[in-house]
């Protein structure tokens, strides 16, 4: 893995110096900045760049960020241009018009792809090496539109895809049997949207299948209580959004988690969006499935047993991707 290198004064001199990490941000607004800080307080990498079009705004946040450095980390943060990319190991894109309230992440698809169109030949002027990160929405299709528009292996650009929503999938069956989420396995496959599949069939607690859980303790998880926690995952985002005007935080957390796989070559298995292999007889889309993240990006994607009502239902998420697909000028 690359080293990015920087000059540095020291006293009256210069001196050329090593970081051990360098992560670049392209869109600095809710999504790019919150993830900044989060990388900050974990600790993981040692130069972040900030890149976007509002020079002015992205100043006061690396200001801002700064300000934290002795409270935190010894980071190098900074305000950059394109060029900035170079060395970088990861580059994270969150550029792009953010959700309306009602808005479907589908209706965004194509605003962000004409920003997509801008951006990714700008980034690839100065680096082809790093692994590319998609969080803007419509994260499958504009993950996608990445992988066509700058050439790289499928495998070095991944979408944040239902990390989020296998996480708040995860809390909420936390929360239903006061449990530590952590300890809690189950998946969000498929589009990170509407589509998404709740993956039931296969949801564990140390290795029992839920119903096997609940028989242990003496208790159940009706249908209609799984019907609701699964909608609740659904419309997260529109319910948040309601509220606040956007989501950030758990996305934010979901990028530094897929970032330390790479960067410490983790292998973790992560539910991100990436081009499906033919599995479950899916082509030519992005859409997440859970995949071993490592150092070069994309390490394995595992094919789950799926019954066959989800089955069916991912392969529903990918028609409908598949059709927005369709429309994509690339
Ligand atoms: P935001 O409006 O706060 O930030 C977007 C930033 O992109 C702005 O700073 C803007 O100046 C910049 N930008 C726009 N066009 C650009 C260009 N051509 N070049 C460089 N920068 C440009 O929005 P946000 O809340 O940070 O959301 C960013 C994206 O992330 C949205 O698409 C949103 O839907 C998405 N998002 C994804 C997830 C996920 O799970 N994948 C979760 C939340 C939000």
């Amino acid at each position: 893995m690359t080293r990015s290198w920087r000059k540095r004064i020291c006293g009256d001199k210069f001196v050329t110096e090593q970081f051990t990490h360098k992560v670049a941000i392209v869109g600095s607004g809710k999504v790019g900045t919150t993830f900044a800080f989060a990388l900050q307080l974990n600790g993981l990498v040692g130069e972040i760049v900030l890149i976007d079009l509002d020079v002015q705004r992205t100043e006061g946040e690396v200001m801002d960020l700064n300000h934290a450095v002795p409270l935190t980390n010894p980071v190098h943060i900074y305000q950059g241009t394109y060029q900035d990319c170079a060395g970088a190991e990861v580059i994270v894109i969150a550029a792009g018009s953010a959700q309306r309230p009602q808005e479907t992440r589908l209706d965004l698809f194509r605003r962000n792809t004409a920003i997509f169109k801008q951006i990714i030949p700008q980034i690839i002027q100065y680096n082809t090496e790093a692994i590319f990160l998609i969080a803007t929405n419509p994260v499958d299709i504009l993950s996608y539109a990445a992988q066509r528009i700058s050439g790289l292996p499928a495998s070095r650009v991944i979408g944040s895809g239902t990390i989020l929503d296998t996480s708040r999938f995860r809390w909420l069956l936390g929360q239903y049997f006061s449990l530590d989420a952590r300890n809690v396995h189950a998946y969000i496959i498929g589009e990170h949207g509407d589509s998404e599949v709740a993956v039931w069939s296969l949801a564990n607690i140390a290795g029992m299948p839920l119903d096997q859980y609940c028989k242990s303790i003496g208790c159940s998880i009706p249908v209609e209580h799984r019907k609701n926690i699964s909608a609740q995952v659904r419309n997260a985002a529109y319910e948040i959004i309601s509220r606040k005007g956007a989501t950030f935080y758990a996305v934010a957390a979901g990028l530094v988690r897929i970032v330390e796989s790479i960067l410490r070559n983790q292998n973790s298995v992560l539910s991100v969006s990436n081009l499906v292999p033919g599995y479950y007889d899916i082509q030519d889309v992005y859409l997440s499935l859970p995949a071993a993240i490592g150092q070069h990006g994309i390490e394995h994607i595992l094919e789950l047993p799926l019954d066959e009502q989800e089955k069916n239902s991912l392969q529903h998420s990918a028609h409908i991707l598949h059709d927005i697909l369709d429309q994509l000028e690339i």
